[in-house]
């Protein structure tokens, strides 16, 4: 039983997932130790907040050798500069507008501002990717954001029309001191919006493996509206994106009477009817993904009967949580292969896993391979049109398993 980190109320477990590695820990020798946690997601029935129980230290999980670059993918790099396109149309009309963003990284969606010549500032704690931002003219602060920080931002550069950040709310554990931050820097008429994985998405799909160390929280409209009204803030709009397996975009004012879209009002009720606000609707999300992870491993296990070698595709952080939660190992999947160069040669954690090039699986014979990189299904069916048309089939299981 654990409090929520937003209201203190006791939290409803909605799933256990035993001890967990964490999600980016690739071994590069199979006798490394490894760091395990406890890794558990509840739900708050009062401010319907869904979050990880344990959290693990954020240097267990930033270290040196992590190092997220968002401007490596081409279609991430089309999202952003949408993104920036969309700010710069909202302050068009603005005197001399000033736009912040939480986790910059290496620019990806600030540089456009930038190049525009508008106001800005990034903020990204890890120096050595506020360093790449700084070569893409964007001009960065490497701390993290919280009430006092806004006060000093505001001092420096007066108060913000934009504040934004894609995919970083749901890493912050105190996100409640980013929503006191937010109503200092805020101009009255000024908006917050950000992006992360959407809660409807991860039950309707039950894709469960969006569920690792790195995401403390799993928003929803019902719980960003409750903790926007715990800041004095409203939540006026939500869009969705079609990026990561889904997003939800949030956006946010200051006060409790501006004008609330008709997508808020739709969108909680989508969420009310998969009953987002009470624990049936996580009870029925639970019985789901055992489902899933036992029909896995039997299909996998089947194919492996019928003396068939089993291959994966995309060693990714997600992936942790499947492959160690439906127990699926080496036994079953021969390897994975993947693009990322500092990935290749090394193992899955947990479940150890040797991770191979995308050049050893287009080298193989193999005819079943494991759609690990389940969210860029589109493009990747696309992309192995001839592995399909020899006979090759990809195993996918959100939101049920399929042999294609
Ligand atoms: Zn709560």
């Amino acid at each position: 039983m654990s409090q929520c980190r937003i209201c203190n109320q006791t939290t409803h477990q909605v799933i256990h997932f035993g001890k967990m590695p964490i999600a980016n820990g690739f071994l590069r020798e199979l006798d490394e130790k490894e760091f395990l946690f406890d890794m558990s997601v509840a739900f708050c029935p009062q401010c319907f907040m869904v979050q990880l129980e344990e959290t693990v230290k954020p240097e267990m999980m930033f270290n040196d050798n992590y190092q997220f670059v968002s401007s490596t993918s081409n279609a991430m790099a089309i999202h952003f500069e949408g993104i920036a396109q969309e700010i710069a149309g909202k302050v068009a009309d603005k005197q001399d507008p000033f736009i912040v963003e939480l986790g910059c990284n290496d620019g990806i969606m600030l540089k456009h501002i930038a190049a525009k010549g508008i106001h800005h500032l990034g903020i990204e704690p890890s120096s050595n990717v506020a360093a790449m931002a700084r070569k893409n003219k964007v001009e960065v602060t490497e701390k993290f954001f919280n009430a006092a920080t806004a006060q000093e931002i505001v001092q420096e550069h007066g108060q913000a029309d934009v504040l934004c950040g894609s995919n970083v709310f749901c890493h912050i554990e105190d996100i409640n001191s980013v929503f006191e931050g937010a109503s200092i820097l805020l101009k009255d008429d000024g908006v917050l919006f950000f992006e992360d994985p959407y809660l409807l998405d991860i039950v309707q799909k039950s894709s469960f493996d969006q569920i690792y160390d790195e995401h403390v929280y799993y928003y929803s409209g019902l719980s960003v509206q409750a903790l926007a009204q715990r800041h004095g803030l409203q939540l006026v709009d939500m869009v969705h994106q079609d990026v990561h397996g889904g997003s939800m975009r949030y956006y946010i004012q200051k006060g409790s009477d501006k004008n609330i879209s008709q997508n808020v009002n739709d969108g909680i009720a989508a969420e009310k009817e998969w009953q987002l606000h009470q624990t049936e609707g996580y009870e029925a999300f639970k019985t789901k993904v055992d489902q899933i992870c036992k029909d896995l491993k039997q299909t996998l296990k089947d194919i492996k009967q019928q003396k068939n070698r089993i291959v994966a595709y995309g060693a990714t952080s997600k992936s942790t949580t499947l492959l160690n939660y439906a127990q699926i190992g080496p036994d079953l999947i021969e390897y994975i292969c993947d693009t990322t160069p500092n990935k290749i040669n090394k193992y899955t954690p947990g479940t150890h896993i040797p991770i191979k090039s995308y050049d050893a699986f287009l080298a193989d014979d193999a005819r079943n391979t494991l759609l690990l990189a389940w969210n860029h299904k589109k493009e990747i069916f696309a992309k192995e049109k001839s592995y399909r048309e020899k006979g090759g089939k990809f195993i996918t299981y959100f939101p049920e398993v399929v042999v294609e």
